[in-house]
């Protein structure tokens, strides 16, 4: 029998479990069992049925029934019939839809709470103080942009019906990060959620009808990877939005090219959790704590890589390990829980093979003396002893895993936390800002913690680099992946080419245009040469035949010229200003040689070089103004939305406006700091490879821009399969073939069509902003 004395002396905390009462008698309510939710109301399902269960009793919860094609087909037809009277409600009327289900989310918030971690198995001190009020601020949050969508977005519409799929690990929080800008911006969904989890969103679809939301306008179809393919493969889904892991989003990004389709991937990650020899040392084994324990490490971002400095190495460890053995791994109703329940004995099987192996490629293991219950659970656990290419630090573990490894130099951590395919979060940890955010730019990742971890808003937008995915969710950022523009200007209908022999007799010499490459005239690699004719059929010289490895070469002569990136705004401003000026005195030349090739009137040709000038001198403009922006979450502290530059950008050119368009192109791209390497027009080659005489009077640095002529389809191809090129941005019939080519890397692809390069709608923020990426650096003042 336990007394004070004995209580004092162990300083034991008893069990203080939260009733499950009223989530028991919710689902009673329900005879534990459940249809679809399709247009507003609970449909059978024409599927299998299956079960919802609870991870850490394994007992069933509910019968759950597996929406089928015809089942996701109503669902969309529900959603399509829905959509224009949705959007025409207009943001305000939408706004209070929002804030009307972000008030039931606060009402239920027990009720969602208990729900949640009963299906999930994830502490109730996680889903009470963490995801439950994260929900509601993200619906408030989104409410607002719906209020001032008009103003803040103007010229842009809602996307249509968005298809949207959903992981189990944070279930009740990634439908409200998925659901809430769509319905802000005006789009209908039909959502999916994980087979583990869905009974927070069919509460969910309860209180859609408790705020009275017009029918249709949410769906919520439960199944496992055949319905959410269903959802993702409808002809009439408009947008997909999914989070989950890297694999299926690569499928995804396969069956979704060439549908046009818009597309948001959230995907896995490895995340760094950088400690300096300098920081608050018992604060950042508290922040590893929040890094890898929070949710039984089943976080994408988890910081899941502990890169510590070696000086403090020991001394680090060992706090950390007498930190992990007062971590109470058990059940998690009962409040004093750390540690709950892994998801599922499958997920748990694959966490422990990934630990055994990585013990037998000689990592060393410590797990803590904690009591850890029979089933579904794993202890907390620290591997040292880690190589960086081993898998262990390559490969997402989504447990309770810590893996460890040092560096001497803050350049060496950056290169340790870059060596990742991934590139969703960092933590740093550093008393000394000038340390901190130092490193903060140099790391790829969408999200950056300085002396604080896993810190979520919905201000703030959350998104990675690399092959964690593309999009942002949250923020500004994140209501532009529900947005489209409305249609931007069609070409004009130009005049049918003259015919007319138009060679001069200087043009009469063949001459043969070379490729540019790092800054100098290059041979295409396999010596051959294609011509080029002028409408006439008359001969005007050849270009280069450009291969696979010019593509190589002109990529890597890119990655190379990486300091363009962290030049300064206003250095690159000059190059461009420069750039646009000698062109300028050479515009007579250039208006010759595209009339004689394109057979185009010289009146219109003039009015395009022209253009093009002033474009340079937008872009020059532009150069030290697109600015990120500073938010201000429920913290103290800011967090900095930075804009970064992609990187490589490939670039293929349209045949239209071979001058302007070759231009409209490269020069946002080069103004944001990104290096390109782009295939000009197939047709009318020659203005791009007169250019390159401006480009080498101007002082642009050699690499930043790379010309490679020849086969543009093929040339496209190549570059959208290349790990060294960061984006794609393809201007042309076969957008498919870019993009499936593209699902390798994940890399992201911007396919468009023909527009009027002559219009102000070619230039501007949708150029910057597909020549940038978000980066969310989170700041918080005081001790
Ligand atoms: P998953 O990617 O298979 O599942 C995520 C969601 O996608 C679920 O709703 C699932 O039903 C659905 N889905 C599965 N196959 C699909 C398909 N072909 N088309 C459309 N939808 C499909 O992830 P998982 O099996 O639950 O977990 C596997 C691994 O994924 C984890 O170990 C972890 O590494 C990673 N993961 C990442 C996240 C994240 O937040 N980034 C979340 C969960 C899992
Ligand atoms: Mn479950």
């Amino acid at each position: 029998m336990s007394n004070v004395a004995q209580i004092l002396k162990t300083m034991e905390y008893g069990p203080a479990p939260e009733s499950d009462a009223a989530a028991q008698g919710w689902l009673d309510k329900h005879n534990r069992s459940f249809g679809l939710f399709i247009n507003g109301e609970w449909a059978p399902g024409h599927g299998k049925l299956f079960d919802s269960v609870n991870p850490a009793t394994g007992k069933k919860l509910a019968t759950l029934a597996e929406a089928s094609a015809t089942d996701v087909d109503a669902a969309v037809k529900a959603a399509r019939a829905a959509q224009p009277g949705w959007a025409k409600k207009g943001g305000a009327a939408r706004a209070r839809y929002l804030y009307a289900l972000a008030r039931l989310v606060q009402k239920h918030s027990r009720l969602f709470a208990v729900l949640e971690t009963l299906d999930n198995g994830k502490p109730i001190r996680e889903t009470r103080d963490i995801d439950i009020p994260l929900v509601a601020r993200h619906f408030y949050h989104h409410a607002g942009w719906a209020q001032l969508l008009e103003s803040e977005f103007p010229g842009h519409e809602p996307v249509g019906v968005a298809g949207q799929v959903i992981p189990w690990n944070f279930p009740l929080l990634m439908l409200a990060w998925k659901i809430a800008p769509a319905l802000a911006a005006g789009n209908t969904v039909v959502l999916k959620p994980a087979e583990d989890t869905s009974l927070t969103a069919l509460l969910f679809a309860e209180i859609c009808n408790e705020a009275k939301l017009p029918k249709g306008v949410v769906n919520i179809v439960t199944g496992a990877g055949e319905t959410g393919k269903a959802v993702v493969e409808h002809p009439d889904i408009d947008k997909v939005a999914f989070t989950g892991s890297t694999e299926v989003g690569r499928a995804i990004r396969l069956a979704t090219a060439g549908t046009g389709k818009k597309l948001t991937l959230e995907l896995g990650g490895k995340s760094p959790f950088v400690v300096f020899e300098d920081a608050d040392l018992d604060a950042a084994v508290e922040g590893a704590v929040d890094a890898i324990w929070f949710n039984q490490g089943q976080v994408c971002c988890a910081g899941s890589r502990l890169l510590v400095q070696e000086s403090v190495e020991t001394r680090f460890i060992e706090k950390l390990k007498a930190r992990m053995e007062t971590l109470r791994v058990g059940d998690p109703l009962d409040k004093v829980t750390d540690i709950g329940a892994i998801i599922s004995p499958r997920q748990r099987s694959q966490i422990a093979e990934k630990v055994a192996r990585g013990v037998k490629e000689g990592a060393v293991l410590f797990q803590p003396k904690v009591a850890c219950p029979e089933g579904c659970f794993y202890p907390p656990t620290l591997l040292t002893n880690v190589e960086s290419a081993s898998t262990l630090a390559q490969e997402e573990i989504f447990g309770p895993v810590l893996v460890a490894m040092s560096f001497r130099t803050p350049a060496e951590a950056a290169a340790l936390a870059n060596n990742s395919r991934y590139g969703l979060a960092a933590s740093i940890w550093s008393e000394d800002i000038n340390v901190a955010l130092d490193l903060a730019p140099r790391i790829k990742a969408g999200v950056v913690w300085v002396n604080c971890t896993n810190q979520f808003d919905a201000s703030a937008g959350f998104g990675g680099y690399r092959e964690s995915g593309f999009g942002r969710e949250g923020g500004r950022e994140g209501m532009f992946e529900y947005l489209k523009l409305k249609a931007a200007k069609a070409p004009p209908s130009t005049p049918a080419p003259s015919t007319a022999p138009v060679l001069s007799e200087s043009d009469a010499v063949d001459r043969t245009a070379k490729l540019f490459i790092g800054g100098k005239q290059a041979r295409p690699d396999g010596g051959y040469s294609r011509a080029v004719f002028a409408p006439s059929g008359e001969l005007l010289g050849h270009v280069g035949e450009g291969s696979r490895k010019d593509i190589r070469n002109a990529v890597e002569a890119a990655q190379k010229a990486e300091s363009w990136s962290s030049t300064s705004g206003h250095a690159r401003a000059q190059i461009l200003y420069y750039v646009a000026e000698n062109l300028s005195a050479r515009s007579a030349e250039f208006v010759e040689r595209i009339r004689v090739m394109t057979g185009t009137p010289k009146g219109i040709v003039a009015k395009g070089v022209e253009a093009t000038v002033r474009r340079l001198f937008t872009y020059a403009a532009w150069a030290d103004k697109y600015d990120g922006a500073v938010h201000s979450p429920p913290l103290r502290g800011v967090v900095l939305a930075m804009n970064e530059p992609m990187g490589v950008i490939g670039i293929a050119a349209p045949d239209e406006a071979p001058l302007l368009a070759f231009t409209s192109l490269w020069a946002p791209a080069v103004a944001m700091g990104n290096r390109v390497v782009i295939v000009p027009s197939e047709k009318h080659p020659l203005a791009a490879t007169d250019f390159t005489q401006v480009l080498e009077t101007s002082d642009m640095p050699a690499g930043v821009i790379n010309i490679v002529t020849g086969g543009r389809e093929e040339l496209a191809k190549t570059l959208a399969e290349h790990r060294g090129v960061d984006a794609m941005w393809y201007f042309g019939a076969n957008g498919a073939a870019v993009e499936a080519a593209s699902a390798d890397d994940l890399k992201r692809t911007w396919i468009g069509g023909p527009r009027d390069w002559f219009d102000a709608s070619a230039e501007g923020r949708e150029f910057l902003n597909r020549a940038t990426q978000v980066k969310n650096v989170w700041i918080p003042y005081g001790a």
